[in-house]
């Protein structure tokens, strides 16, 4: 699933060609991947809006329009929001298409169906789904040290659930919670009332750290993921312990393993992740 530096990269790639852009038309082909307003009226609302500003929450695309509305896209599984000439074949997984001003179409690809849009009101993110649920975001640049390590007051679950849970931090997966938790040198089923407050620290910086790397390298792209212009990132090639089972760690030798935690398949080293 597309994690926050999958989703940043996406916006930033569309951004040049949405930024005041009018929707001519919208054509929703599978009508449950809105699910917000009904369709018909998801249709209407959004026709003759113009693009204003594109922005991120957790992994979250917000879509700003005139007229006090946001689109809102959650690509979960296997979405793509892509960038297409009018005249480009349809994929047969293309579900929504709109059609821009500069002739250009904004397209809604989603093998899995999973995605979901919704169109809001401006001050209402409660009418996109888990939106408005959403605990900090993680590279803001006002949320500190201090923020990071109050939310840990009062939890007591497994550390690898707790990154991952969007109302704790929004935007991490398996993915990029696997690193982070390699690299601070913590076992992923080490319970979140057991991490020390040098280790939040060091949690909360190596998070930013990786997360900043994950943008900076396009994202990661193991099977579906590609950016707006349907390009791959490269930060795969960067990733340490996901999807590393059998190699030797880089730190201590030992071999990389996989278990479930928390119902997901986590990669780590036990010979230095305590
Ligand atoms: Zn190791």
């Amino acid at each position: 699933m597309p994690e926050l530096p999958e989703v940043e990269t996406v916006i930033n790639s569309l951004r040049p060609f949405l930024i005041n852009q009018e929707i001519i038309s919208v054509n929703v082909k599978v009508k449950n991947l809105v699910a917000y307003p009904e369709v018909d009226v998801f249709i209407d609302e959004l026709t003759n809006k113009k693009i204003i500003a594109l922005a991120r929450r957790g992994k979250y695309i917000l879509i700003k329009l005139n007229d006090n509305k946001t689109l809102i896209v959650h690509l979960r599984m296997t979405g793509k929001l892509l960038i297409k000439e009018s005249d480009q074949e349809l994929d047969k997984h293309t579900h929504i298409i709109m059609k821009l001003e500069s002739g250009k179409e904004l397209r809604f690809n989603n093998i899995r169906k999973f995605g979901r849009l919704y169109l809001i009101d401006n001050g209402h993110p409660e009418q996109a789904g888990g939106l408005a649920k959403l605990g900090p975001e993680p590279l803001s640049e006002d949320f500190t040290e201090k923020d990071f390590k109050k939310l840990f007051k009062g939890r007591h679950g497994v550390i690898k659930s707790l990154l991952m849970n969007q109302k704790f931090i929004a935007g991490l997966g398996n993915i990029y919670a696997d690193e982070i938790l390699y690299r601070a040198g913590i076992d992923p089923e080490r319970k979140a009332d057991k991490i020390s407050e040098q280790e939040q620290v060091e949690l909360y910086h190596i998070m930013r750290e990786i997360l900043r790397a994950g943008i900076k390298f396009g994202g990661t792209s193991f099977s579906d993921y590609v950016n707006g212009l349907g390009e791959k990132g490269s930060f795969q090639e960067e990733l340490l312990v996901y999807q590393q089972s059998g190699q030797a760690c880089e730190r201590c030798s030992e071999e990389i393993i996989k278990k479930k935690v928390g119902g997901r398949s986590s990669y780590y080293c036990p010979g230095c992740q305590k």
